[in-house]
């Protein structure tokens, strides 16, 4: 079963994969969990020329590349492997924050992005995306590491983001799952962990 978290800087991603990949371990479940950018080696490289630097200046449409570039060697080389084993896959990040970061954020068009991200990914998807919910003022003040690259792109960008995720959410509910991203990360992971027993057999 392959499973994505979304949603923006400080939304608490990282935590509430953590804790799904535990329940499912002591379930006895052979669980991968992984993250974009930066899942492969490659991939790792491709972060640091993303993230790194603040002052580098990154065109929009290299941007979107590179996050395709990390995807695409995601994907074949961690997700695909893995699924096949019969494993469940736990992304923090996957094509949906393309869509919202760089599309919703940066302005390509969303076909452009969306046509980029099946390319490289050969059109897979997420059986279920948790997006947590919140507002991007409330969530990049619980970020305690200095700003990378793209968490200093300001508010605005960060306020299109998050409008973008939920327009996605709502156009595929059969996906997504959209939650309140300011309750206690217990609630939260109750939650979580409950819906996903309906998608592991
Ligand atoms: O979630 P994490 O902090 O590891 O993501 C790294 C950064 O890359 C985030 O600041 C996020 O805003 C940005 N990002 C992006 N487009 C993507 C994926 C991540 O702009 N497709
Ligand atoms: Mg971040």
């Amino acid at each position: 079963v392959f499973i994505s978290f979304e949603g923006v800087d400080g939304a608490g991603k990282t935590t509430q994969v953590e804790r799904l990949a535990q329940f499912w371990q002591e379930r006895g479940r052979e669980v991968v969990v992984t993250r974009e950018p930066g899942g492969t080696s490659l991939g790792k490289r491709i972060r640091e020329l993303l993230l790194a630097d603040p002052n580098e200046t990154i065109t929009p449409r290299a941007e979107a590349l590179l996050f395709a570039a990390d995807r695409a060697q995601h994907v074949e080389q961690i997700i695909r492997p893995a699924l096949e084993r019969g494993a469940i896959v736990i992304t923090d990040r996957y094509l949906d924050s393309s869509l919202a970061y760089q599309s919703g954020g940066r302005e390509l068009t969303a076909d452009d992005v969306k046509h980029l991200s099946m390319w490289a990914t050969n059109s897979l998807l997420p059986r279920r995306t948790y997006l947590l919910d919140i507002d991007p003022r409330v969530s990049h003040a619980r970020l305690t590491h200095e700003e990378d690259r793209m968490e200093s792109a300001g508010e605005n960008f960060q306020q299109r983001t998050r409008r973008a995720f939920l327009q996605l959410a709502e156009a595929d509910p059969e996906r997504f799952l959209v939650i309140d991203a300011t309750q206690t990360a217990d609630a939260i992971g109750e939650l979580i962990c409950a819906d996903s027993a309906n998608l592991v057999e």
